[in-house]
């Protein structure tokens, strides 16, 4: 048994058909390790957003393996990927995207297994979130950011990924949610990718996608 929690294995992925064909990813190898913070770097349209769909199992690749916990994706029946989507990953997106009508208690509760509220009282002390009972338009964004990415931990996934989480804060609070996930990810593995070249100091690995390509930059 490796250690990789995540892995990619000559993945592409290609939208529509005949005519309208777009490859967006052309033979992707990606390996994650266990509590590293993961940057891809690259411009819009580069296949970001298309990659870390795959990575979540919101989507399927046109060809090549994703394994997940030594587990082959490919060969999972539609209940076993929803079930590790749900237990294993943690999904974060630019805009919070926390629901208006829940309070932050609520928004970090909703996809909980357990529903055990210390837990997530816990989890929402982590990240520094104390007015659990505020609804998101009440906070400012960086906290708001917060309460998605102790969303995101609530059933202590293996895997946490985050499509462009600093894109809608300025320097300051750039910084903040950084300096939070390094201390996320000493317990978790987490995936980041981002057209923010600033957040390259955070990272313990990095790679460029440029029109659908990886490269990895470090070692
Ligand atoms: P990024 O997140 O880096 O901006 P995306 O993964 O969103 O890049 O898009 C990569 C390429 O795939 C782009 O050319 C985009 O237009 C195309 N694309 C993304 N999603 C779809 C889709 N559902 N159907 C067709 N083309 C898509
Ligand atoms: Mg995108």
């Amino acid at each position: 048994m490796n250690n990789n929690i995540l892995e990619f294995q000559e993945v592409w992925k290609t939208y529509g058909t005949d005519k309208n064909k777009l490859t967006a990813l052309k033979g992707i190898n990606l390996k994650l390790k266990k509590n590293s913070l993961n940057l891809i770097l690259g411009p819009s349209g580069s296949g970001k957003t298309t990659l870390l769909n795959l990575a979540s199992m919101l989507d399927t690749p046109t060809n090549g393996k994703i394994i997940i916990n030594g587990q082959d994706t490919s060969k999972l029946s539609k209940l076993e990927k929803s079930k590790i989507r749900r237990n294993q990953i943690g999904i974060v997106y630019q805009r919070a995207n926390l629901f208006p009508y829940l309070n932050i208690l609520e928004n970090t509760m909703l996809p909980m297994i357990s529903n055990d509220i210390n837990n997530a009282s816990k989890i929402l002390n982590m990240v520094g979130l104390v007015e659990t009972s505020k609804f998101p338009d009440e906070i400012s964004i960086e906290k708001q950011q917060k309460g998605a990415l102790a969303r995101a931990m609530i059933n202590d996934p293996s895997l946490i990924v985050a499509d462009e989480p600093t894109g809608e804060l300025d320097k300051k609070s750039t910084e903040a949610i950084m300096d939070l996930i390094i201390e996320i990810k000493k317990k978790y593995t987490v995936l980041i990718v981002s057209n923010n070249v600033n957040l390259k100091k955070y990272c313990d690995n990095l790679f460029l996608l440029e029109d659908g390509y990886l490269q990895k930059i470090n070692d």
